[in-house]
């Protein structure tokens, strides 16, 4: 109603005044001045008309027109609707823009297709998985740019609760999980999923179970047969139950070995259970370890220490103390009766080693990158022979990478082998003021 008042008086005041000068000077006064008003009006419509088709023309350079009456409440309220659609615009501008970051940083491939299967938009991701390209492919259709038959299978399936497990046609080495999401009328978004680690995960759980099963099996076996034949025969010479006896407590044992391996590197890679951060005085450990290499050799091999640096390390003494003895026992295991084993300690390059350097039957190179997988060995029945269990190497390498430390490999087949545990310096610690370091030389000369 408000906008009736100002027009209508307006209005009212016109033929109040016309009809003031038809008395005072006649009709055609009057009518004169209507036809003067008339043509004032018609000519401020027409400018006012003008403007604002100027200013719809052009919003964003032309200001908006501004003017009395009528005319500037209607400039006012378009003017009001431009500013609330701008606002909108904007809104919508940034949702979008919004989305298209998050889409762009989604690690996973997404491709949105239209009802026709045409590519609409897809995210760099995609470029990655399925050698896509939002600009250059935009409105191809999927099925000519992906065309292996397992691919277009799936899409004719049309099935949205069904996934796709395949290589990636840009790289066969990535496998892909490939699903449709239906959205919308008829539109659908194709996610790539990289799920190559997971893979390669699941294989090795399955490997892993087929190795301790087929480890397990000789020993169980060859127990379960000695534990028939003596129950078929009860009285058998006294002299070959023995040698049942025996044989079923060495299986026995290489079971108990194997699954004490198994326990250790369990608790070793479970990530709730933390690396002890106490000084270990490693000078004092390889005299312990000498003595456990003498005895484990019978005085079947030469073995020395020598001790070049007074530094401790921090971490877990247990873990140290076993992958030291672990690469110290494999060496005596794996050199032959009359062979030489030098056990060390140095700085060097920042860094403090442990070394052991054998004279035995050495690596060829091609194994030496794989020695620490599980249940890798390089001659099996060596390895059984000397009662090894094939995951001395994978826990020593579990300890050393716990206390930021690195296994280093060396050797020469048929001359010999030096398994070094590298420290890092920040790992290293001065023994504290008070404990008995110089107590080694005392200690070498004891044991001389
Ligand atoms: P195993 O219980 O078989 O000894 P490890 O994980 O300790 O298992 O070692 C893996 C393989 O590395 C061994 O089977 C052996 O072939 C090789 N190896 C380890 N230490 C030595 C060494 N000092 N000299 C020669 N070969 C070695």
């Amino acid at each position: 109603m408000g906008f009736w008042w100002r027009p209508l008086g307006l209005l009212a005041a016109v033929l109040l005044v016309a009809a003031m000068l038809w008395a005072a000077s006649g009709a055609s006064t009057a009518l004169l001045f209507l036809a003067g008003f008339q043509a004032y009006v018609l000519l401020r419509r027409l400018w006012q008309e003008y403007r604002l088709s100027r200013w719809l023309e052009h919003p964003d350079e032309v200001s908006p027109p501004d003017a009395a009456g009528t005319w500037g409440d209607i400039f006012y309220r378009l003017e009001r609707l431009q500013r609330r659609q701008n606002a909108n615009h904007n809104q919508l501008t940034s949702a979008l823009e919004r989305f298209e970051h998050a889409a762009k940083a989604v690690p996973d491939g997404m491709v949105f297709l239209n009802h026709a299967e045409q590519i609409e938009w897809c995210n760099p991701a995609s470029s990655h998985f399925l050698g896509l390209d939002s600009e250059r492919d935009r409105g191809q259709f999927v099925r000519y740019l992906l065309r292996q038959a397992n691919f277009l299978e799936f899409l004719d399936a049309a099935d949205y609760s069904r996934r796709l497990v395949c290589k990636s046609p840009v790289n066969r080495e990535i496998s892909l999980s490939l699903q449709l999401v239906p959205f919308g009328e008829s539109q659908k978004l194709l996610v790539a999923r990289d799920i190559t680690e997971l893979e390669r995960v699941d294989a090795m759980r399955r490997d892993f179970i087929a190795n301790v099963s087929h480890e397990l099996r000789t020993p169980l076996t060859v127990v379960g047969g000695f534990v028939e034949t003596l129950a078929d025969n009860p009285h058998l010479p006294e002299i070959d139950s023995r040698r049942y006896f025996n044989l079923m407590q060495d299986h026995t044992r290489r079971m108990q070995r194997l699954l004490d391996d198994l326990l250790t590197l369990s608790r070793l890679e479970s990530a709730e259970h933390g690396l002890n951060d106490e000084p270990v005085n490693v000078p004092d450990l390889l005299h312990t370890l000498e003595s456990e290499a003498q005895s484990l050799s019978r005085g079947r091999h030469t073995i020395t220490l020598q001790i070049d640096s007074p530094l401790w390390v921090r971490g877990s003494l247990q873990e140290i103390h076993s992958a030291l003895g672990n690469l110290i026992s494999n060496s005596i295991r794996y050199t032959p009766a009359g062979g030489a084993i030098r056990l060390s300690w140095s700085e060097r390059n920042n860094e403090v080693v442990f070394a052991v350097t054998d004279t035995g039957e050495g690596i060829a190179a091609e194994h030496i990158p794989r020695l620490t997988e599980r249940f890798y060995r390089v001659d099996h029945s060596r390895s059984r022979e000397t009662g090894g269990t094939g995951l001395g190497l994978a826990i020593v390498k579990h300890v050393l990478t716990r206390h930021g430390a690195r296994l280093d490999v060396q050797s020469i087949p048929g001359k010999g082998s030096t398994f070094a545990a590298v420290f890092p310096q920040s790992r290293a610690i001065k023994a504290a003021d008070g404990d008995n370091i110089i107590k080694f030389p005392a200690r070498e000369q004891a044991a001389g």
